[in-house]
């Protein structure tokens, strides 16, 4: 039996607890601004604390334009510069693409590097294949097996057609560049960038459920709750401090159930098929586009390599939910997350070797 689902666009994602109200600041200061936007296909909140609302508002409409134009640069199959670029390599032309997107690239090629392909851009004609490249559109069933083998065999890794020393980019028939694994986490670490240029020390970045949080609120460090990947609710709270990013990919976000069989929008780039295994993902780390590329990557890692991959990305704090439903931890991930599902197993711990 084929049933779609409808895409859960991730605002249920994770959450953000707020452990306590600040009850300190004075008329001037107000203690909380908050604007939300959509952009790249989710809900963006820019929460600013404990910062003249004036001036935290003008920051958080600056950080909507920044995100608007990002996705519109970022977007794989449109007119602007990434479909520009995409449009010339898949059809075998070399491109030279500009400096922001030149440095988005090789951050990319070095991503998929360190993860042994796990974590690989080059899959956008795969993802287009499987029809996850339409946010407004959740498709009804795999493409066939044939198909599959065929965009497979016509793909090649990033890291084979960057040259970082030239800027260049190899054109290769067939291969189109989706940064959709880590966009948003680049976008995410821009956006607190620009806080903190304007002297912006409090404050959460929270695209839908993933998030980077810098500062305090009052007297207290962040709480990030993270989604049940089956049952909806609440998983977990991670304890944050500081500076600190916390993404989830999960094969919840966008997909299809066909045959009792769960296809979902990240696809393993050796097989061509949607990732199995894992559920869902969690990495804790400092900067915001490593924890999204790595979450992605961990979920083509699966249950036996994800402790490898992740060691392989610097990654420390993660938590992966399996196909049974069981939660795996990194050892010292333990120590910051409460598990608040009560009916959970016991978690496994998992030395990042
Ligand atoms: P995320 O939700 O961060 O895990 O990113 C998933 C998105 O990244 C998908 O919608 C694709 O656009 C892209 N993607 C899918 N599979 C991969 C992969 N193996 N490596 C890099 N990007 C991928
Ligand atoms: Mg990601």
């Amino acid at each position: 039996m084929t049933h779609n689902s409808r895409r859960i666009s991730c605002a249920a994602a994770s959450l953000v607890f707020l452990a306590t109200f600040v009850v300190t600041g004075c008329d001037r200061t107000p203690a909380e601004t908050r604007h939300r936007f959509t952009a790249m296909g989710t809900l963006v909140e820019v929460t600013v604390f404990d910062h003249p609302a004036e001036a935290a508002m003008e920051a958080a409409l600056e950080i909507e334009t920044l995100f608007l134009d990002l996705e519109y640069r970022w977007d794989p199959w449109a007119d602007g510069e990434l479909g520009a670029m995409n449009a010339a390599i898949s059809a075998g032309e070399d491109a030279r693409p500009g400096p922001d997107l030149a440095g988005l690239i090789g951050r990319a090629s070095e991503l998929a590097r360190r993860s042994d392909g796990m974590f690989d851009p080059t899959v956008g004609a795969l993802v287009r294949l499987w029809g996850f490249d339409d946010a407004d559109r959740i498709p009804e069933r795999p493409p066939s097996p044939g198909e599959i083998r065929r965009v497979l065999d016509s793909q090649a890794p990033l890291p084979t057609l960057w040259d970082a020393v030239d800027g260049i980019l190899r054109g290769h028939q067939g291969v189109t560049v989706d940064l959709g694994g880590f966009a948003k986490g680049i976008a995410v670490d821009r956006a607190v960038a620009l806080l903190r240029e304007r002297a912006i020390d409090n404050a959460i970045v929270n695209a839908g459920g993933d998030l980077r949080a810098i500062g305090r609120r009052g007297d207290r460090s962040w709480k990030i709750g993270v989604r049940a990947p089956r049952e909806g609710g609440i998983l977990a709270a991670v304890d944050i401090s500081g500076d600190e990013s916390v993404f989830t990919s999960g094969d919840y976000e966008r997909f299809f159930d066909y045959r009792d069989r769960r296809f979902h929008h990240i696809i393993d780039p050796r097989t061509g098929y949607p990732t199995l295994g894992l559920v869902s993902v969690t990495v804790v780390h400092d900067d915001a586009a490593t924890a999204d590329a790595a979450c992605t990557a961990l979920m083509v890692a699966g249950p036996e390599r994800w402790p490898a991959v992740a060691k392989a990305l610097g990654i420390r704090h993660v938590m992966v939910v399996d196909a049974d439903g069981r939660v795996h931890m990194a050892r010292g991930t333990e120590a910051r997350v409460t598990i608040l599902d009560e009916g959970a197993l016991p978690v496994a711990i998992r030395e990042l070797q």
